[in-house]
Formats: C-alpha cells, sequence, structure tokens
C-alpha cells in the first residue's frame, strides 16, 4: 500500500520525462502527446447470468429481485467479490429458513449477473428478456455489488420510497464502527454522513448508474436501492477507491485492510437481506409516497432556484414553473390522503390489501415516460437520471436540468427556452400523472 516514494530515484521509469509524485501538475501538459499501444482481444464470447427463484407463499406472481455481478476487470477482490460473497450469504440464510419451512410471502429472485463491466449486459438483457413480466410484477430491486468502498460508515442510494424502510430497519441493527458499540448503524450513520437537506437524518444519495440496477430503476420504472460501507467523502475527495478496477483488487486487499474482520461486509449482508426480507414478507409494502412528496418538493425549488440565474430570460420566453409546483402540490396532498388509508386498511381483506400494494408497486412506473429522456431512449424516469456529466452520479428532474445546462452559451436562445419549457411541462404533466394513481381507485 501506498506511502511516500523512496528518496533516490529508484521508483522512477525509463521514460524520456520528468518524473513526479505532485501533488498535481508544476507546468502545463497539455499540448504533450502520448502514443500507447494497446493489446487487446476482441471477440464474440458466452455470458451466464445465475437466476435463482424462491417461490412466494400468498403471492408468487410478485417478485423482489436482488442482483449482482459476478464477472471482475481483473481479481475483482472488491468489485465486485465482497459484494457476491455477501448475496451467497443472504441466498445461504434463506435457504436454511426453508429448509425449516419457511417461505417469504412474496416471491424472491436472486441473480449472479455475467458482464456487468462490459456495459451493465447481464442485467440489461435479463432485464429485457423478461420485461414484460417486470414490468407487471416486479415489486422492487435489490442491487450488490461491492460491499465495501471504505470503512467509515453506510452508504445508501436509493428510490425515495425506500427512504423509511431503511431508516427503520438500521435503527434495528448495530454499528459496527469503533466508539459506537452500543449504538446503532442509524445512530453513527446519522453522526457521519448527516443530511444537509433533510435534517435530523442521515444522508441518502439518488441512484445514478454505472451499475446493474440502471434498467430496472431507469428504464422500467422498478423502486431499487444499494448498500454498501463507504469512506469519509468529505476528506477522501477521489471518487471510488485508489486500486478500483485494477490487478492490486484482491483479497489480501480487503482482509488486511478494508474490513480484517468482515463485520462493515456482515452489516452490509445485514442491511441487503432485511431489506430484501421486508420488501418479500410484509403484508403491506414498505415502500412510503409521503418521502417522495418530500423530496420532489426538494427537487422543484432547487430547479427552480437553477433557473433564477436568467430573471430577464425567463420573463422574455414566458417560462413558468407553476405547473410543476402545483402537480407536486397535488401529489403532496394525494400521498397524505393514501397513507390515511394504508393506515386504515383492513389487512385481513386480501382484495384491499392487494389494491393498496399495487398502487404502491406501480407509483415509480408512474414517473417513466415512454419517450425517455432528450437523447437517452432508455432512460426514462423524469425525477431521476445518470448525471449527463458524471454517469456514477444521479440527477433529479434530468430533463430541466439538462435543458438550463449552458443555456447562456447556447446558438439559438429562443430554441434553448422552448425546450425548457417542454421539459417544465413533461414533468408537470408525469408528477401530475403519478398523482392520480395513488387516488382511491373509485
Ligand atoms: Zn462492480
Amino acid at each position: 500500500m501506498g506511502g511516500p516514494a523512496p528518496p533516490d530515484n529508484s521508483w522512477k521509469g525509463k521514460l524520456n520525462v520528468p518524473y513526479s509524485i505532485g501533488p498535481g501538475f508544476t507546468e502545463n501538459y497539455s499540448t504533450r502527446k502520448v502514443k500507447m499501444n494497446i493489446h487487446s482481444n476482441s471477440k464474440i464470447t458466452r455470458i451466464y447470468n445465475v437466476i435463482g427463484t424462491l417461490r412466494g407463499a400468498v403471492e408468487p406472481d410478485r417478485y423482489v429481485i436482488l442482483g449482482g455481478h459476478r464477472d471482475s476487470w481483473v481479481f475483482g477482490g472488491i468489485d465486485p467479490q465482497s459484494g457476491a460473497a455477501v448475496v451467497h450469504e443472504i441466498v445461504r440464510s434463506y435457504g436454511k429458513l426453508k429448509r425449516e419451512g419457511w417461505r417469504p410471502r412474496r416471491t424472491m429472485i436472486f441473480a449472479s449477473w455475467d458482464a456487468e463491466e462490459f456495459g451493465l449486459l447481464g442485467s440489461t438483457e435479463w432485464a429485457e428478456e423478461n420485461s414484460k413480466i417486470l414490468l407487471e410484477r416486479g415489486v422492487a430491486y435489490i442491487n450488490a455489488d461491492s460491499s465495501v468502498e471504505g470503512n467509515y460508515t453506510l452508504r445508501i442510494d436509493c428510490t425515495p420510497l425506500m427512504y423509511r424502510l431503511v431508516y427503520s430497519l438500521t435503527k434495528e441493527l448495530r454499528s459496527p464502527d469503533e466508539g459506537f458499540e452500543d449504538k446503532s448503524l442509524y445512530e453513527s450513520w446519522k453522526e457521519k454522513n448527516p443530511s444537509t437537506e433533510f435534517n435530523g437524518l442521515p444522508k441518502i444519495n439518488k441512484l445514478g448508474s454505472g451499475n446493474d440496477f440502471e434498467v430496472f430503476f431507469h428504464r422500467l420504472g422498478i423502486p431499487s436501492g444499494r448498500a454498501r460501507y463507504t469512506k469519509n467523502w468529505k476528506t477522501d475527495r477521489y471518487s471510488s477507491y485508489p486500486v478500483y478496477h485494477s490487478v492490486y483488487e484482491t483479497y489480501e486487499i480487503v482482509e488486511n485492510f478494508y474490513d480484517p474482520t468482515f463485520k462493515n461486509h456482515l452489516v452490509v449482508a445485514q442491511v441487503r437481506g432485511g431489506i430484501l426480507f421486508e420488501l418479500a414478507d410484509s403484508i403491506v409494502l414498505p415502500l412510503d409516497c409521503q418521502d417522495y412528496a418530500k423530496v420532489l418538493q426538494k427537487y422543484v425549488s432547487s430547479i427552480y432556484e437553477l433557473a433564477q440565474k436568467y430573471p430577464e430570460e425567463l420573463q422574455e420566453y414566458n417560462v413558468s414553473f407553476d405547473p410543476l409546483f402545483s402537480a407536486v402540490k397535488n401529489f403532496t396532498e394525494t400521498s397524505t390522503n393514501f397513507s390515511k388509508r394504508v393506515q386504515d386498511l383492513d389487512t385481513n381483506n386480501p382484495i384491499s390489501v392487494r389494491i393498496i400494494n399495487d398502487q404502491l408497486m406501480f407509483l415509480e412506473r408512474s414517473f417513466i415516460d415512454p419517450l425517455g429522456l432528450p437523447g437517452s431512449p432508455f432512460y426514462r424516469h423524469i425525477i431521476f437520471a445518470p448525471s449527463s456529466h458524471n454517469k456514477y452520479a444521479g440527477e433529479a428532474f434530468p430533463g430541466i436540468y439538462d435543458a438550463l445546462f449552458d443555456i447562456e452559451n447556447k446558438k439559438n436562445p429562443s430554441k434553448a427556452w422552448a425546450e425548457v419549457k417542454k421539459q417544465i411541462s413533461v414533468a408537470a404533466f408525469t408528477v401530475q400523472a403519478a398523482a392520480g394513481s395513488l387516488k382511491e381507485v373509485a
């Protein structure tokens, strides 16, 4: 591992260039040209997804999916095997329960994806092949790539529908962190990474992409989430972790440095497996539409603020966010009423339960626009998309955001502002339609 370079020149290579160890560049190298010879194989080869199914006892036609990839760039000690090992342990745990006679209420599907590193191929092919079934029956998808990218605290990226579930579950789990021996995972997570948007809560990130949940969430609109142990992003600002995708990602680096007692792996397994359990076995789906309303309020305020950088253009081109604010307000009221109906639900009436559960399951689907986002036909979620500037990160109201991006430098401002107006309309229509899906059915 790392450490300072030796004081002699033994670490320097034989190229005719000045070798330096930073920090940063002391002179401008932008005029330099480098010629690289790359030797790689190009061939058509077979990939394999491994799918396991645990049939649900009561609602076998409702699927909760846990999936993660198995292929790696080199040895894959962290990415993906620290995650794939956790999937194996979760499968083993549910296998043990099944041998004792237990079955989940809904069907659990376990997936080991191939060719994730090659362009999310395994998961995307499987979801395309099964898209009609998944659209009708997919309750949720939990992604299980690397369990660790650091050893500081928990990291969750998920749909707002799962916020409440994640918070209540992490309150039940013990923190693995030093100094938090008698505290919950929720408490150590909240102290180490508090939300700046929602006071008093641990931070949860938007779903970006660069991983196998992409097709489930962004294309099909299936509620999705992911969990892992992460670093302290306030002090370690580099993206990912230093050995990411390199030959140095070995089992030894995990065992000696990242997680010597595997306590963080254990708690990640408990979070992923616990979310899966609650989604598959609760009578009423543990998805909360009121948290969706809260984030929509935040996001609509943020995108409105962003547009205020251009007060004259907003006037000149008659751009108004009122329809979107109005749709979010309607969504908020409808979700409040819906949650009251959930509280009063007669859980002994299977038809009433199924009606409510279907409304919850299909809510994420109602944010899908079949036409897709501009220039990205496979990114169809109107509230979230992988950022156009960093695919790993998520963006809120991506259609409006991208239309506003760099708009002062657009050659044809009237066309550019017409696109902003169009994207506000699409967002307003979609949020309004989603609110409609939560109303009392008749
Ligand atoms: Zn990976």
